[in-house]
Formats: structure tokens, C-alpha cells, sequence
């Protein structure tokens, strides 16, 4: 019969793998498992919180995957048997398969962050998968009295999304020096340094002065507990009550990565460079965020460009052809303020074992912008945005 690939997760990821191999061959039988009947992007998700977009401007269907002759079962993945090669769904059908594609995004570390579960979360929310928990933020920040204190904490790396916190802290400071110019931004941090550190501390000191404070991990930003009750975090070094609190809690590869048997030790799951393919279960290939991709940065820019070149490999393999070496492009933009933007790009190729940066290759902008070039990237980033959920969703 027709080949089968079935695909766990319909992301940035998931959802590219499975209207790209339809495209690129359309004779094979491609099923895509997803749970949500409607995807909620974390890209401009921030700007939600900010007030500059409304979230259902975040929202794609799955109509436009249907029609590339995708069947989409619209259920859960809830185990993988490597051995039988098939996938159990949580509506008791199961599906066999050739290949197996898993890109189920991330999962919280819940209990790392001592008194921070899934109940501390609706009351100090993380935001950090796009939905209710981006209006549930949104909402505590217009609630909040002007003068109050936003306390944010961000996760040591890895982590989905490297400037996604500290293009957050940047727009809720544009938005609390609008609304409520009394207030002040906490970022307590678990790392020393971040992504586009100096582009970001340069825009701080220009856009938001005196507003934003980061606290780096050797000053006391680790913050090791919260008390959901009182929206108090505590770091090594001291206690912060917080009248709005967001906390980004450490990650680690969807639950559904750990029983199939493709995630390590570290949470994470490590994959060959060329076709993404598990160095621990053969014949299951990992892509996006739950996926260890050397220098490349857990982004959907990054999980859009890994699902092609894999579903490329994909077709070869099946046609037992070898996959050829592949080169990948990452952009990432962040916006400080409604119109200023910032990038960082780079780009990899296998190199040892695994996805390697091209020295010389990327880039970020330029820490002195002339002739409006923050406003161009603010653009940038919006088409950017619009060509990527179009190429994702169709
Ligand atoms: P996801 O997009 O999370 O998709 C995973 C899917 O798998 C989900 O739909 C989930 O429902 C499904 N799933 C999970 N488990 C199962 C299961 N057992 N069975 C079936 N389905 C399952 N990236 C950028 O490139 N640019 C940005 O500007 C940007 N901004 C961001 C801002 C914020 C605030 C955040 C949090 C992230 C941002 N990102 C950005 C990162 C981006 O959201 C992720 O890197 C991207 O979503 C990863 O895609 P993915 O397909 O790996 O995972």
C-alpha cells in the first residue's frame, strides 16, 4: 500500500512536515494528531499582552492542512509503540506508520520552581503557550493599580523562544508607560546573559528609563520559589511580592517525547542533523522545539525551516534514497515597542553531528540604527509573521 507518515503535534512544526510532505508527495498517506481544533501562535503573543493585537489575530484552523489531502485526527497522541510501529490516539483509534514525525513543542517542568504547578499558574501565568494564559496576563496587567510592581522570571537556557522574555518585558513596558507610568518591570533572571542582550539593554535605556531592572543569575535572579497566594517569588538572594507576576517556568520536550523513548536525560531529544531522525529510537524523527538542535534556537521560524528539510528527507528515505545535507536559516525578530524591531539570523549546517552555525553567516542589527531602520524592522517582523502562518496553515 501508499507509505504512511504520521505527524504528533500540528505547530509551527507538525503542522509545515505534514501539508510539505503532501506537496512534495502526494501519493503518500499523511496523518497529522492534534487536539486542539485550533492553534494559538506564541509569536506576537506579546503583543497581545501589550494591547496591540486582539488574540483571536493569533488563532489558524486546520482547514487549510485538510485540503492539502492531510487527514487530520483531532485527538491526542497518547503512546507510541517504536516496535510495532504505531501510534494509540486518546480517542482508542490507533495508527500504524512507516515514519514518524514528533513535534509536540514543550512542557513545563512543573515543580522546579518550588510551589509553581499548574494552579500557581492561574494565578501568577506563565504565558508561554499562547491562549488563555495570554489573556489571563493581559487581564492582571490592566487590572493593576498604576505604581504596581510586574514581576517576571525567565528559565536558564534551553528554552522556547531565547528573546521571548525580554521582548515581553519590553512590551509591557511600552504598555505600562502608557497606562500606568508609575510602574516598574522586575526581570529576575536564571542566566547571566541573553539573547540580543546589548540591542535590548541599548532600547531599555532609549524607550523605557528607569523602568525595567534585570536581575541576572549571579546578582540573585534565580528564582527557586513562588507563593501563588500572596504572588510572592523568592530568589537566593531575596523575596519579591509582585503585584502582577509572570512566571516562565524550565521546559522540557511535550510529555508525549519521554514515553515514546525520544527524550534524554536532559528532557530534550537528541536527533541526527541531516533528517532529524532519533539517535535513540529509529524511525522517529523529532523536530522543533522538543528537538536538541545544536546552535539553532527553539523558534517556529527555526521549527517551519527544520519540518521542510525533513519532510524532503522523508520522501528520499521512503524511496530508499539517502537524504542530502541541508542548510537552515533562522531569523528572529522581537519588537520593543510597536514600531521598534530587532533581528538576530544565522545559519547552520550538520557539522559533527549536529547543526552547527556558520560563522560569519548570521548577523543582528546594527546597535545604531539610522534612517528609521527600527520602524523598517518592525514591518519586517509583521510580514514575516504573515508569511509564516500562511505557509504553516495555508
Ligand atoms: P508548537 O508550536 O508548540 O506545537 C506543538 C503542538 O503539538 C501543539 O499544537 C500541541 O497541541 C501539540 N501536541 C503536544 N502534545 C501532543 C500529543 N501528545 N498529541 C498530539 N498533539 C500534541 N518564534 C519565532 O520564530 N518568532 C517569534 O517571534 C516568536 N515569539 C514567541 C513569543 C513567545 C511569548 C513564545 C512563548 C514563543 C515565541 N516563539 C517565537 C517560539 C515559537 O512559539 C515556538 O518555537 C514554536 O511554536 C515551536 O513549534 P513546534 O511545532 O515545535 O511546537
Amino acid at each position: 500500500g501508499r507509505a504512511k507518515v504520521v505527524v504528533i503535534g500540528g505547530g509551527f512544526g507538525g503542522a509545515t512536515a505534514a501539508r510539505t510532505l503532501k506537496s512534495l508527495q502526494p501519493a503518500l498517506d499523511v496523518t497529522l494528531v492534534e487536539p486542539n481544533p485550533v492553534y494559538t501562535s506564541c509569536p506576537f503573543s506579546n503583543a497581545v499582552l501589550a494591547n496591540l493585537r486582539e488574540i483571536d489575530r493569533q488563532q489558524f484552523g486546520y482547514d487549510g492542512i485538510k485540503s492539502a489531502g492531510v487527514t487530520v485526527a483531532q485527538t491526542s497522541a497518547s503512546a507510541v509503540d517504536p516496535e510495532a510501529k504505531t501510534v494509540a490516539l486518546a480517542d482508542g483509534n490507533r495508527l500504524s506508520y512507516d515514519r514518524l514525525v514528533m513535534t509536540p513543542g514543550i512542557d513545563f517542568n512543573w515543580g522546579a520552581i518550588a510551589g509553581y504547578d499548574e494552579a500557581a499558574a492561574q494565578k501568577m501565568p506563565h504565558a508561554w503557550k499562547a491562549g488563555d494564559q495570554t489573556v489571563l496576563l493581559r487581564r492582571q496587567l490592566q487590572a493593576m493599580d498604576d505604581g504596581g510592581l510586574v514581576v517576571m522570571s525567565a528559565p536558564a537556557n534551553p528554552f522556547r523562544c531565547p528573546p521571548g522574555p525580554y521582548e515581553r518585558a519590553s512590551l509591557i513596558a511600552y504598555w505600562l508607560k502608557i497606562w500606568k507610568p508609575k510602574s516598574k518591570l522586575l526581570l529576575l533572571d536564571a542566566k547571566d546573559a541573553f539573547s540580543k542582550q546589548r540591542l535590548f539593554q541599548n532600547g531599555w535605556a532609549e524607550l523605557y528609563p528607569g523602568m525595567i531592572e534585570w536581575v541576572p543569575l549571579s546578582k540573585g535572579g534565580k528564582v527557586t520559589s513562588v507563593d501563588s497566594a500572596t504572588l510572592t517569588l523568592t530568589t537566593e538572594f531575596a523575596s519579591h511580592k509582585a503585584a502582577v507576576a509572570n512566571v516562565i517556568p524550565p521546559q522540557k520536550a511535550g510529555a508525549i517525547a519521554a514515553q515514546a523513548g525520544v527524550a534524554d536525560r536532559t528532557g530534550w531529544c537528541p536527533v541526527e542533523p541531516v533528517a532529524f531522525e532519533s539517535t535513540l529510537r529509529p524511525g522517529i524523527h523529532v523536530l522543533g522545539d522538543a528537538a536538541i538542535m545544536g546552535g539553532m534556537p527553539k523558534s517556529a521560524f527555526a521549527a517551519n525551516a527544520q519540518a521542510k528539510v525533513c519532510a524532503a528527507a522523508l520522501v528520499r528515505l521512503l524511496a530508499g534514497d539517502k537524504p542530502q545535507d541541508p542548510i537552515l536559516i533562522n531569523t528572529c525578530y522581537s519588537l520593543m515597542a510597536a514600531d521598534y524591531g530587532i533581528s538576530i539570523a544565522g545559519v547552520y549546517r550538520p557539522d559533527k553531528g549536529q547543526l552547527t552555525d556558520i560563522p560569519g553567516a548570521g548577523g543582528s542589527s546594527p546597535l545604531v540604527a539610522v534612517g528609521g531602520l527600527r520602524g523598517q524592522e518592525a514591518l519586517y517582523a509583521l510580514s514575516w509573521f504573515r508569511t509564516i502562518t500562511a505557509e504553516t496553515f495555508g
